[in-house]
């Protein structure tokens, strides 16, 4: 289990080795053509690395070119649940605020999947839900997958954690992949951010992608948030994570972004706020460190830093994203999850997709190829 191996990595020593890194260390991993090592990475996303800004973005261009031609994928996250048990003090779904919640029925699971066909031609489709194992549990994660089936071939959720028998049997019934967010690999602090509820236990959140991978899931998301820690040295820990998840679940395809945090509803303010540089600097050099990610970026970040940054090294983004169950059918009173920048529709993004000289991929995966 990744927990075992993360033991053997200070947080502190990986901060400095970041901060000692030098306009040399970041030539080196530059220059290498083969697998570059943690310790590379950590050179890319020093402070040291600022200046190497465009070279990075020329070789993580060519890389992604490579790897992915110019092809973008396009998603969409279905809200499904809002209702929460957790008590995590960024979020606006914490249990502790006083807001309606809101669990839908099949029938609105249904409709909601019927207004998401008619906004454009999507076949990734993204589950999310909040974590309350009586109403949003594998049960009802069943009958959802069960119901947004026959409009979408490839179906994603971002849920609870879950046992390893739960990851088999939604596999089978259509599950291809979990995206699940570590929030921050720092044990104390995650324990600050997480106080009550089933996310409290560490262990149980960073073994759930050793769960998955068990599971034999076809693609596994992963990431921090951006905001609560130190990113660099959360990235660096998420890095490792990455290399070992490779090592033991070869046969999965990964993926990985990097949301950075809004005010959320309750006042939450983020203790680290990261300019659109770092996020470009990050994204490169994931891209030199793992050549196979997949990078995503949501609606988080705004037209202009999306047009960009498809350019140079993502390769999947959400569009016309609501971030409230319920969401598509109808405006109704359920708080949004986080705040959408980009508010285009999916046409639109697809549109400017194109007229950049990129192909918008709507379907990459068929379901019966799910075994
Ligand atoms: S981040 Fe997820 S688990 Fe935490 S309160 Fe929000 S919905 Fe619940």
């Amino acid at each position: 289990m990744f927990s075992d191996e993360l033991k053997q990595y200070d947080w502190d020593e990986t901060t400095s080795r970041i901060a000692a890194k030098t306009a040399r260390d970041v030539e080196a991993a530059l220059g290498k053509e083969t697998a570059l090592s943690v310790d590379d990475f950590m050179a890319l996303i020093s402070p040291a690395a600022r200046p190497y800004l465009e070279q990075m973005a020329r070789k993580s261009r060519r890389i992604t070119r490579e790897r992915f031609g110019k092809t973008i994928s396009m998603y969409i996250p279905l809200y499904v649940s809002n209702a929460c048990t957790n008590h995590c003090v960024y979020c606006g779904f914490n249990h502790s605020n006083p807001l309606q919640r809101v669990t839908l029925t099949q029938e609105q699971v249904k409709a909601e999947c019927e207004a998401i066909r008619r906004l454009g031609p999507f076949e990734n489709l993204l589950i999310v839900s909040g974590e309350f194992p009586a109403l949003n549990g594998p049960d009802y994660l069943e009958q959802v997958l069960h119901t947004a089936r026959p409009y979408f071939h490839n179906l994603t959720v971002e849920v609870m954690p879950l046992k390893q028998r739960d990851y088999e049997r939604l596999a089978a019934s259509g599950l291809n992949g979990v995206v699940c967010f570590q929030e921050t690999y720092h044990r104390e602090a995650y324990n600050q951010y997480h106080p009550r509820g089933m996310k409290s236990i560490f262990d149980w959140r960073v073994n759930g992608f050793d769960r998955m991978g068990a599971a034999g899931l076809h693609k596994i998301g992963m990431g921090v948030l951006i905001g609560l820690e130190d990113w660099r040295t959360d990235v660096t820990m998420m890095a490792r994570h990455l290399l070992y998840l490779r090592k033991h679940y070869w046969r999965t395809r990964f993926s990985v972004n990097f949301p950075r945090m809004c005010p959320a509803e309750g006042g939450y303010q983020p203790k680290v706020v990261m300019t659109d540089a770092e996020l470009a600097q990050l994204t490169f050099a994931f891209r030199l460190f793992d050549n196979d990610v997949d990078i995503s970026y949501s609606t988080r970040e705004s037209p202009a830093f999306r047009a960009n940054m498809m350019q140079l090294g993502v390769t999947s983004m959400s569009a016309g994203s609501k971030t409230e169950p319920g969401g598509y059918v109808s405006t109704p009173d359920a708080l949004e999850q986080f705040e959408v920048t980009d508010s285009r529709t999916p046409l639109q993004v697809a549109a400017e997709i194109a007229a950049l000289g990129y192909e918008p991929v709507w379907k990459d995966w068929d379901r019966r190829y799910d075994g």
